[in-house]
């Protein structure tokens, strides 16, 4: 196999610029072919950026980042892929961008998703759906999905999503690349049009476990802006690539691998298990009784949170604003957010505000935070004697486009795996760990709070033992 610039991982496109093999100017001109070449079929971009620099001297070394279009970028619209923000234009950088910046990468583009980070398949886009890049007929997973579409269809060589209820992970594992939902408050949240702020975090999305590692060490650490930030020392997340997972505990939660998990997924997991075991680690099934009351209680969350923070979008303050000549403000309000707002992100905010309306509040929202409360002490329990837990990150591959955007409570559905790590706010990554049909599969690796160097520790001894080839068909060239 010809290893051509597309091919080169971030560490490896980083270690040439810096060693003078590879120019940095060359490496965009690549990418920015590629993108010419496969992008109308994918779909991954909302907005190009014509003018990224780049400094070949920082971490990062001028490597070309995709960033998701809810994370704002000075100059460059930032849509979160609703027609409500469609001419946004922020005025500042996220801090995750300031420091992918800082580190001398170059935000190559803005990403598409569904509207506001809303839904698993990206098909929740106020514009157009993104495509995935093994099986262009079928959905990239979402909310994430242009980020994933991206760093798999080498259109950018890693990305950032965000996650509040498996957008980065779900993507990573329908592409077929390693995605991180981070500990919440590890990443700054400032700048990110956030639905739902008590779940979301940032996330990278990479080609492999190494590229995780150096972009946590470009983008996470401490943010005084972010009220929610953590103030912990920064860690070199290469450093554990290195280690062993020897003796190591891991617990298989039955729940994660239940009845509606597709047979080819469950066999990829255990084959995971097994080979931790067979490198000298320990593992017993376990249970998380509570994690089936996890997708209402997420939704109900998640929506209740995306009815309040999206009152902003009035066409006053925020969002674009409707012809309103001779309106009174009620209607001129409800003929914003009425055109503005896609269907889903609509329905949301109606449920949402009815479960926080006086006399259901009680029933539905602090119900739901109980059971938050109760998924969060038996993962606790679980990793007093467990170092990690393992499961599939999304029950099935990837799904037809067109298959489940009709029906919200079969698109709820696949969230059945990653949403309880984010009430839980503890990390999880996803890891390509086989394919099914032809189509990548993810291995979700969970850990205690701020435990991601030891997340990165077993997704690498795993990555190396399984060697995939991770080149979907479009980027074989
Ligand atoms: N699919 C989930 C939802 O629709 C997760 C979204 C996300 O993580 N942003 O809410």
């Amino acid at each position: 196999m010809m290893v051509g610039i597309l091919d080169l991982t971030l560490y490896e496109l980083v270690d040439a610029i810096k060693n003078g093999s590879l120019d940095a100017e060359e490496v965009l001109e690549e990418y920015r072919g590629s993108i010419r070449k496969s992008d109308g079929k994918v779909k991954a971009y909302i907005t190009l950026n014509d003018h990224a620099d780049g400094d070949p001297r920082g971490i990062l070394a001028g490597a070309p980042i995709a960033v998701k279009d809810n994370i704002c970028t000075k100059g460059m619209r930032t849509t979160c892929a609703s027609k409500m923000l469609e001419g946004y234009v922020p005025p500042y950088d996220a801090a995750v961008v300031q420091r992918i910046k800082g580190a001398g990468g170059r935000v190559i583009g803005k990403t598409n998703m569904d509207e506001f980070a809303m839904g698993s398949s990206t098909e929740h886009s106020a514009f157009f759906p993104s495509r995935n890049p093994w099986d262009t007929d079928r959905v990239p997973g979402g909310s994430s999905g242009g980020s994933g579409v991206a760093v798999a269809a080498r259109e950018a060589v890693a990305a950032l999503g965000s996650d509040t209820g498996g957008s980065v992970r779900c993507p990573a594992s329908f592409c077929g690349v390693v995605g991180l939902k981070t500990t919440y408050g590890l990443m700054s949240r400032y700048g990110l049009v956030s639905f739902s702020n008590s779940i979301e975090q940032i996330g990278p999305m990479t080609r492999d476990v190494r590229d995780c590692a150096l972009m946590m060490n470009a983008v996470s650490g401490y943010d005084e802006r972010d009220g929610t930030s953590l103030n912990v020392d920064a860690e070199d997340y290469l450093s554990y690539l290195a280690n062993d997972v020897k003796g190591m505990r891991f617990g298989v939660p039955r729940e994660f691998l239940g009845d509606g998990t597709d047979d080819g997924v469950s066999k990829a997991v255990w084959r995971c298990v097994n080979s931790l075991e067979s490198m000298g680690a320990r593992w017993d099934e376990v249970s998380l009784p509570s994690v089936r009351y996890a997708l209402p209680a997420y939704y109900m969350i998640a929506m209740s949170e995306a009815s309040s923070n999206l009152a902003r979008y009035d066409g006053i303050r925020y969002g674009t604003r409707e012809e309103d000549e001779g309106l009174d403000w009620s209607s001129s309000y409800s003929k914003t957010r009425g055109r503005g707002f896609g269907k889903e992100v609509k329905r949301r905010i109606i449920l949402g505000t009815f479960a926080l309306s006086s006399g259901y509040y009680e029933a539905y929202y602090i119900k739901a935070q109980k059971v938050r409360t109760l998924i969060k002490n038996e993962f606790d329990r679980l990793f007093k004697e467990y170092d990690a837990l393992l499961g599939p990150t999304m029950p099935s591959p990837a799904f037809r486009l067109g298959e489940k955007v009709d029906d919200p409570l079969s698109m709820y559905m696949t969230d059945i795996d990653t949403v309880s790590i984010n009430l839980a706010g503890i990390p999880a990554l996803s890891l390509p760990c086989g394919f099914v049909d032809g189509l990548p599969v993810g291995l979700q690796i969970m850990a205690p709070p701020l435990c991601e160097g030891r997340i990165l520790t077993v997704a690498k001894r795993i990555e190396e033992e399984l060697r995939l080839d991770l080149r979907p068909p479009l980027a074989r060239g």
